[in-house]
């Protein structure tokens, strides 16, 4: 590298980069990344030299060898100092000084020193500087190291210049110049000489400018450093125009202008032009002077309009990153946002479907259960009614039972009475009381069913034979009651007869036998009255079974009614119903006798008891 050969130098770096890599040894990666950070650096690689610094320091770091984490150090504060960064490069210059004490390794020391020198030269912290390299002098010393005291003149010349002290500032070069002859330090004295050779410029020593100027040409060949012969090719002009050598000192100053043009490097051609503009100004070349001016102006803009450029550039680019991120945002909280109104919709739709189909099961349940209830009511109704049917009916021929007589008689108490008003005298009620005839023959000679059968038979007739107004009951096992709320009191009798009759004259057909049956009947009207007062119905009644009973004793087929009493001083109410016979001898009641077979016409008379016989 020091020969200007950076190819081979670079080859060199990356063999000893991969082999730290491979052997895994964080020393030997971090030498080799430091290696390739100076010849990059020699290479104009700036940017990336400098990354390649700050990643050897950060392996160093960790590693024991102090010297390379000095050295890597000190190099990583030159790169921050370089990228114009003075906080940090000041933190890892002084982090190297203080190593390099520490672990008392005196030539790292010296180093470390000089580099904070240099850089307090740069911050304009010049007493702090002068301080710094006093130190960087005695160590040096102290070593006896002429190369390490060439430096630190060196760096005491660019502390001296910049703090306006040329002549210590020449003084310091021409120390460093004789130490490095000493040693033949080839690419010192070349930067020596055209040090020297600018101070003396500055001096307005234009001979000996120039004397310096050619030795450093001469010096830049040997190591083959363009930079130090476009130098000292500039000053050589500068020094010329100064001599008032106008033409001759320009065509110089092209020279090494021309390099620094084709290198690109345009901080360096800003300082040149610069210096060119006020050595024109110098020698009375105004329009010289401000040609080399708007040179440099150009070359400013085109700096500061890059720069601006770049600026805009990297702004547009994260106003367009800004943008884009935040639009992505935006997309996915709109995403959630419409996600989670979705989710809600679908959930409200459930609920509702839920809510539809708990209502539609409740609503049928609801409907099943009203429809049962209703038809239970319904059937309980119809039971109900066939309850009360069966309460009040008979089953075999569906006639009133005895009990609902009774339950009638009870609730129309006024029945009983109403015979009692003179109003009603021709319209009463009556009461008959039938018996089949001999009725065990019909079962015994036909059997039970048959009996059945007939027994049916007369009910169904005596509904034809009487009014539907007609109350009739089956009262015992053969024996029917008839209740007739209305008939005149003459055609009681006339009833009777068409009762008798009527049985007697329908034949009952069962199973192709035809059975012929007679009943017997004992009748009164209804309600009686022997005096003042009606009889209660259950004594009207029991006359009228005396009656029944006084028809079946006088031959059966026949019908005895009650028609009336007479002569009731001489005996009771009560001692007729005990024998009715004995009081109708007695003439104490009339009875009409209605005998079967008779024609219809022709009321019955009342009959005298002696008429009779009894079969
Ligand atoms: P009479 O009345 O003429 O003196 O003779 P009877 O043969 O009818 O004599 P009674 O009145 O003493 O007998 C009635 C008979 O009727 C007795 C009984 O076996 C019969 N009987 C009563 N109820 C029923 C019934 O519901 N069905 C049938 N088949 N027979 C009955
Ligand atoms: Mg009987
Ligand atoms: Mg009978």
């Amino acid at each position: 590298m020091r020969l200007g050969e950076n190819g081979a130098a670079l080859l060199l770096a990356e063999e000893l980069v991969a082999y730290g890599r491979a052997g895994k040894n964080d020393t030997v990666l971090a030498k080799g990344l430091l290696t390739k950070a100076y010849v990059k650096f020699a290479m104009a690689e700036r940017q990336l030299s400098h990354q390649l610094a700050f990643e050897a320091e950060r392996l160093a770091r960790g590693g024991g060898d102090m010297q390379l984490r000095v050295q890597t150090s000190i190099t990583a504060g030159e790169a921050w100092a370089e990228e114009g960064n003075f906080p940090a490069a000041l933190a890892k210059l002084q982090q190297a000084v203080d190593l390099a004490r520490q672990y008392g390794a005196p030539g790292s020391l010296a180093s470390a020193l000089n580099a904070l020198a240099v850089l307090y030269t740069q911050m304009k912290e010049y007493a702090k500087g002068f301080e710094v390299l006093e130190e960087a002098l005695q160590v040096a010393e102290r070593l006896r190291s002429p190369g390490r005291l060439a430096i630190a003149k060196n760096t005491e010349y660019g502390l001296a210049m910049d703090s306006r002290q040329p002549e210590r500032g020449q003084r310091a070069l021409l120390e460093a110049l004789a130490l490095e002859r000493k040693l033949d330090a080839k690419g010192m004295i070349a930067k020596t000489l055209v040090n020297l050779s600018d101070s003396y410029l500055k001096q307005y020593d234009y001979n000996k400018a120039l004397q310096f100027a050619d030795e450093a040409i001469v010096a830049a060949a040997r190591i083959n450093d363009s930079i130090i012969d476009a130098t000292a090719r500039v000053n050589i002009g500068q020094a010329l125009i100064g001599k008032g050598r106008l033409a001759e000192g320009k065509q110089r100053f092209a020279e090494g202008l021309r390099f620094f043009e084709l290198a690109n490097s345009q901080p360096e051609m800003q300082t040149v032009l610069q210096e060119y503009g006020s050595a024109l100004e110098r020698a009375g070349d105004m329009a010289g002077a401000v040609a080399a001016y708007h040179r440099e102006r150009a070359i400013s803009n085109q700096l500061f309009e890059r720069q601006r450029q770049k600026a805009v550039y990297e702004l547009q680019e994260k106003y367009e990153m800004d943008k884009k991120r935040r639009q992505i945002e935006l997309l996915s909280r709109e995403n959630q946002v419409k996600g989670a109104e979705l989710d809600n919709r679908r959930l409200q739709q459930r609920i509702w479907w839920l809510l539809a189909v708990v209502f539609a099961l409740a609503s049928a349940v609801v409907g099943l259960l009203y429809r049962k209830v209703r038809h239970a009511n319904v059937q309980l109704e119809v039971k109900n009614l066939e309850l009360k049917q069966q309460s009040s009916r008979d089953p075999l021929t569906a006639l009133y039972n005895r009990r609902h007589f009774q339950e009638f008689m009870r609730l129309h108490k006024q029945v009983e009475q109403r015979g009692a008003g003179p109003a009603d005298a021709d319209l009463v009620g009556a009461l008959f009381l039938l018996d089949v005839d001999h009725f065990k023959h019909v079962n015994d000679t036909h059997g039970h069913a048959a009996g059945d059968a007939v027994l049916k038979s007369i009910a169904e007739h005596l509904r034809v034979l009487l009014r539907e107004t007609d109350m009739i009951v089956r009262w015992g096992g053969e024996e029917f009651l008839a209740f007739l709320p209305a008939v005149p009191r003459s055609g009681i009798d006339e009833v009777a007869r068409r009762v008798l009759n009527g049985v007697a004259a329908h034949h009952i057909d069962y199973q192709g036998r035809q059975i012929a049956v007679k009943v017997s009947i004992g009748f009164a009207p209804f309600p009686l009255v022997p005096l003042d007062l009606p009889l209660p119905w259950e004594r009207a009644v029991n006359l009228v079974d005396m009656a029944l009973y006084l028809a079946k004793a006088h031959g059966r087929n026949r019908a005895y009614g009650v028609r009336g009493f007479a002569k009731l001083a001489q005996t009771s109410i009560e001692a007729i119903e005990q024998d009715l016979e004995q009081a109708w001898r007695a003439g104490f009641v009339e009875l009409s006798v209605v005998l079967g077979g008779e024609p219809d016409a022709g009321g019955a008379a009342a009959a005298a008891p002696e008429a009779l016989s009894v079969h």
